[in-house]
């Protein structure tokens, strides 16, 4: 008998707003995204490794940056 384990990371777009980004200074839609890591068993995915994290990507530069607490729409 074997096992198949691992963390995977999983990225889900929460929403977007218009805003001015810090890298890049233009105003463009700012995607807010959701980062989970679960630990999985045979590919499924079991429970959360660490807390779920948030991105603010640009979606003139696409870079990323840690959202702000204010920045996190309630889901
Ligand atoms: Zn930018």
């Amino acid at each position: 008998m074997f096992l198949i384990f691992g963390v995977r990371g999983k990225d889900k777009i929460v929403g977007s707003r218009l805003g001015v980004c810090e890298v890049c200074g233009a105003t463009a839609a700012q995607t807010l995204i959701r980062r989970t890591t679960k630990f999985s068993l045979f590919f499924v995915p079991l429970f959360p490794v660490r807390p779920a994290r948030h991105f603010v990507a640009c979606t003139n530069c696409g870079r990323l940056r840690n959202a702000a607490r204010e920045e996190l729409i309630p889901a």
